[in-house]
């Protein structure tokens, strides 16, 4: 076990809470924007309803879990239960339905993981990934929106370290790195873990809220409302927590025999899921577990080229917090 002394903070580490808070706040989006996508929502929503007239339209992803920067795409679901014809044929039709609908660049990639139909709505500009009953991701975009109102700090943590990731180039799934949901829950776990805590463990908490996905059931404490104020012993300013996450990733975290787990609220163990050794394509090579489909580890796109990047990335992003004179510049310097 890596046992590694933790480095005293630098003495200035406060100073430059005032420079991310305003980097945190140019990146939410500004109101107007919310209201185009609710506008596209509505009437992709109209298009649809002419076909499927059950069908439903959920937003998840950043838009929809208060996690998402400004000029992002849109995550949507069509909730449909037409059992006569396969997912397949559902995309299919459903792009020619929005074709016809005057929207642009309609593309059905029916062979992707997610098998998505995107497009771009020349009305608002805002391009769009529309997939099939996909509810478990309505559902993981609900709990990390919850999370988000128990306190203001995860926000900014997360919007920070995904500018990071996307100014770095370490957010291409495609290229062995890892996906935004994965920085969010790392952040999630970072607070919960803290000491006093920032965040609690909503998932061992009594449930408030079940819901039943593919036979499997899901439930939490969603009435945070009622947490308010939970971190509130913890007087962390943003920059400090900003270092103390990459120390943790660069230095402290055991990426032999750790997972972490939001779930939990905890370290749990690679053996104890058997994510030991390579199976297939999945290397485990950092493991971060999904809080509601716990088979799966979204770090399981890293490979053993990309985990080298990504553990420099976070080496230099905690150098840089510890010695540099303006780390909120430094920090987002273009790879
Ligand atoms: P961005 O602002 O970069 O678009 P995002 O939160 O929308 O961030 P995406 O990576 O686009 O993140 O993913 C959209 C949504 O799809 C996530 O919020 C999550 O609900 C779901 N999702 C993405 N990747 C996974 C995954 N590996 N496992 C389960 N759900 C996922
Ligand atoms: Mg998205």
């Amino acid at each position: 076990r890596i046992q590694r002394r933790v480095m005293p903070c630098r003495r200035d580490i406060d100073a430059f809470a005032p420079s991310f808070l305003a980097i945190f706040e140019s990146l939410v989006p500004a109101e107007e924007e919310k209201a185009k996508q609710r506008q596209l929502l509505l009437s992709l929503s109209k298009l649809i309803n002419k076909e499927w007239p059950n069908a439903q339209l959920y937003l998840y992803g950043s838009c929809a879990n208060s996690f998402g920067v400004s000029n992002s795409d849109i995550d949507v679901c069509l909730s449909i239960d037409d059992t006569e014809i396969s997912k397949a044929d559902i995309l299919l039709k459903l792009a020619d339905i929005l074709q016809s609908g005057n929207l642009q660049n309609v593309q059905a990639l029916t062979r992707a993981r997610v098998p998505i139909v995107k497009l771009m709505d020349p009305v608002t500009g805002i391009s769009c990934d529309i997939c099939i009953n996909n509810l478990l991701a309505v559902v993981n975009t609900k709990l990390l929106g919850d999370y988000a109102k128990i306190d203001a700090r995860l926000r900014q943590l997360a919007f920070i370290v995904k500018h990071w990731a996307r100014s770095r180039r370490v957010n291409e799934t495609y290229q062995g790195t890892l996906s935004s949901y994965a920085y969010v829950i790392m952040c999630i776990h970072f607070l919960q873990l803290r000491r006093p805590a920032i965040l609690p463990c909503l998932q061992a908490m009594e449930a408030t809220y079940v819901v039943t996905v593919n036979s499997t059931k899901y439930a939490y404490f969603d009435q945070v409302e009622k947490l308010n104020g939970f971190g509130g012993r913890n007087k962390e300013s943003i920059s400090r927590l900003l270092w103390a996450f990459f120390q943790y990733w660069a230095y402290h975290h055991d990426y032999t025999n750790d997972v972490i787990s939001v779930r939990m609220g905890s370290i749990i163990s690679k053996q104890a899921k058997d994510w030991t050794r390579r199976i297939g394509n999945d290397r485990h090579l950092i493991c971060i577990e999904d809080p509601l489909e716990i088979t799966h580890d979204l770090g399981r796109v890293v490979d053993k080229f990309s985990i080298k990047i990504l553990r420099e990335e976070f080496e230099r992003a905690a150098n840089i917090l510890q010695y540099d004179p303006k780390p909120t510049v430094t920090l987002f310097e273009p790879y």
